[in-house]
C-alpha cells in the first residue's frame, strides 16, 4: 500500500515536471525572468531565517546557532550566486572548416531528478535546486525520510516568489521507493544524488537500466587531516575538533582520519582530548551548546558499534566511547589514539563524534597512507611550511584539499570526490555543466552546390 502510494506520488510529480518543461513557460523566459525569480526566493528565504533554522533544527538535531549562522547565509548566497549565473549561460562560436558557421547552444537538460540526504537537508537543496532552476530545467527534488520539513516549507516560498506550477516539486518518500521510482523512470532526463556510496551505486544502476539518464554522484568520504611538525598545535587541536565534530560528525567530507607527525603527536593528543571533554553536547536550541543528537536511531547505534569496534580492535579509548544520558540519541565525543590503517574505524566512514588520531613519521608516507583509502572526497593539511602545503596539495588524491583551514564551502567552489566518493562536481561553474546539454548548430556559409 505504501509503495504503491510512494510509487504514485513520484509519478505524478515526474509528470507535472514533464508538462511544466515541455509545455510550460520556466524553459522558454528569458534568462532574467529566471533570475529575478531566484533573487525573489532568497529573499523571502532571507526574510524566514529564523524560522527555517528552527525547523531544521526540529528537522535534524542540528543546533539552532549552526542552522542559523552556517547554513541559512550558505543557502541564501548559493540562490544569489546562481542567480547571477542565470543570465550568463550561453554557447561558443566554433573555428570549424571555413565553409561552415558553427555554434554551440547551451540548452537545459530537460527534468532533473534530485535526491539528497539528512545531514544537511537545506544546503543539500540549494546545491541542487539552484544551479538546475538558472539553467532552465524542471525539478523532483525527493528529501531524506528523517527530514522532510525545510524543503517543503522553501518549496512553498518558490511558490510565493512566482516560480510557475510543476517547476519544482518536492516529494518526501522512502528511498527504495520514492527513490527508485525517481532514479527509474524514463522521463527524467538526469538524476543527481547525494547519500551513501552503496546507495550511489543503487541509482546509477537504476538509471542505466532505465533511459541512461547522466548521473551525478556526491558520495561518502574518509578524509585525511593532515598536522605536520611545524604546526602551531592549539590552533590544530581546534581545527581538527571542528574537522570532525561539526554537526555531530556527520558530514562526507568529515576530517574522520586525524595524521599527526610524531614530534608534536603527544602533545596534540592531551590537547584534543582536553577539548573534546569540554564539548558541550545538549539540547540543539539551547545557547553554547556544539553538539545535538545523531540524527535516527539507526546511526546512533551504528556510531556505537564502530566505537566497540575501535576498542575491540585495540585502538586506545582516549575519552567517551558511549551514549550521553539515558534519552535521545546523544553520543559522548569521542577520541581514539594509537589508530592503525587497517582497523574498521580508519576505513569505514562512521558519521559521528568519533575522531582516530594515527601517527607519521615523514610526508611521503603520510600520502601513502591518506591515499590508501577508497574514497576520496576532501583532506586536510595544516602546516607552515609551503613547499610542504604545496607537496600534500598536488599529491593528496581527493576533490578538495583545505590548507590551513578545514569545510570552507563557498557557492563558487567546486565540491565532489574522486575514486568511491563520487562522479561529477557540485557548486560553482562546475554544476552548470551537470544541467545543460551542448547543441551544435552548423550551417553553410554560402550557397552549397546542393541548394
Ligand atoms: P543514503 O544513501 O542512505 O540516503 C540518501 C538518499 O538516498 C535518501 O534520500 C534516501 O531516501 C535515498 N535512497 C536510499 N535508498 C535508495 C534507493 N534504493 N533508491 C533511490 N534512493 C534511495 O545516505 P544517508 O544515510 O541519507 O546520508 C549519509 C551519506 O550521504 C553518507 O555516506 C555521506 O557521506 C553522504 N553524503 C555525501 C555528500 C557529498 O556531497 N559527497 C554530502 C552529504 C552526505
Amino acid at each position: 500500500m505504501l509503495l504503491k502510494g510512494m510509487l504514485k506520488i513520484s509519478t505524478r510529480a515526474v509528470s507535472a515536471a514533464r508538462k511544466a518543461f515541455d509545455e510550460g513557460p520556466w524553459p522558454k523566459m528569458t534568462a532574467y525572468e529566471r533570475s529575478r525569480i531566484l533573487l525573489r526566493f532568497a529573499d523571502l528565504v532571507e526574510k524566514h531565517s529564523d524560522e527555517l533554522a528552527a525547523l531544521e533544527t526540529w528537522n535534524n538535531g542540528k543546533t539552532y546557532e549552526q542552522a542559523a549562522k552556517t547554513e541559512l547565509p550558505m543557502f541564501v548566497r548559493l540562490f544569489h550566486y546562481y542567480a547571477g549565473w542565470a543570465d550568463k549561460i550561453h554557447g561558443l562560436t566554433v573555428p570549424a572548416d571555413g565553409d561552415y558557421h558553427v555554434q554551440t547552444l547551451h540548452e537545459p537538460i530537460g527534468v532533473a531528478g534530485q535526491i539528497i540526504p539528512w545531514n544537511f537537508p537545506l544546503v543539500m537543496f540549494a546545491w541542487k535546486v539552484g544551479p538546475a532552476l538558472a539553467c532552465g530545467n524542471t525539478i523532483v527534488l525527493k528529501t531524506a525520510e528523517q527530514t522532510p520539513l525545510t524543503a517543503l516549507f522553501v518549496a512553498k516560498l518558490f511558490h510565493e516568489a512566482g516560480l510557475p506550477d510543476g517547476v519544482l516539486n518536492v516529494v518526501s518518500g522512502y528511498g527504495p521507493t520514492a527513490g527508485a521510482a525517481l532514479a527509474s523512470h524514463m522521463d527524467v532526463d538526469k538524476l543527481a544524488f547525494t547519500g551513501s556510496t552503496d546507495t550511489g551505486k543503487v541509482v546509477l544502476e537504476l538509471a542505466a537500466r532505465s533511459n541512461l539518464k547522466p548521473v551525478t554522484l556526491e558520495l561518502g568520504g574518509k578524509s585525511p587531516f593532515i598536522i605536520c611538525e611545524d604546526a602551531d598545535v592549539d590552533k590544530a587541536v581546534e581545527l581538527a575538533h571542528f574537522a570532525l565534530f561539526f554537526n555531530q560528525g556527520q558530514c562526507c567530507c568529515a576530517g574522520s582520519r586525524t595524521f599527526v607527525h610524531e614530534r608534536v603527536y603527544d602533545e596534540f593528543l592531551e590537547k584534543s582530548k582536553k577539548r573534546a571533554l569540554r564539548r558541550v553536547v545538549g539540547d540543539p536550541f539551547k545557547k553554547g551548546v556544539e553538539q545535538g543528537p545523531q540524527i535516527d536511531v539507526e546511526q546512533f547505534e551504528k556510531v556505537l558499534r564502530y566505537i566497540r569496534s575501535g576498542i575491540e580492535s585495540h585502538a586506545t579509548l582516549e575519552c567517551g566511547g558511549d551514549r550521553l544520558g539515558s534519552k535521545g540519541f546523544f553520543v559522548q565525543p569521542t577520541v581514539f589514539s594509537n589508530v592503525q590503517d587497517d582497523m574498521l574505524i580508519a576505513q569505514d566512514e562512521i558519521f559521528g563524534p568519533v575522531q582516530s588520531i594515527l601517527k607519521f613519521k615523514d610526508i611521503d608516507e603520510v600520502i601513502r597512507r591518506a591515499n590508501k583509502t577508497r574514497y576520496g572526497l576532501a583532506a586536510g593539511v595544516f602546516t607552515k611550511n609551503v613547499s610542504t602545503a604545496n607537496t600534500l596539495m598536488r599529491a593528496l588524491r581527493a576533490g578538495t584539499v583545505w590548507i590551513n583551514c578545514f569545510d570552507v564551502f563557498d557557492a563558487a567552489i567546486p565540491f565532489g570526490g574522486y575514486k568511491m566518493s563520487g562522479i561529477g562536481r557540485e557548486k560553482g561553474i562546475y554544476s552548470l555543466h551537470n544541467y545543460l546539454q551542448v547543441k551544435a548548430v552548423v550551417s553553410p556559409v554560402k550557397n552549397p552546390a546542393w541548394l
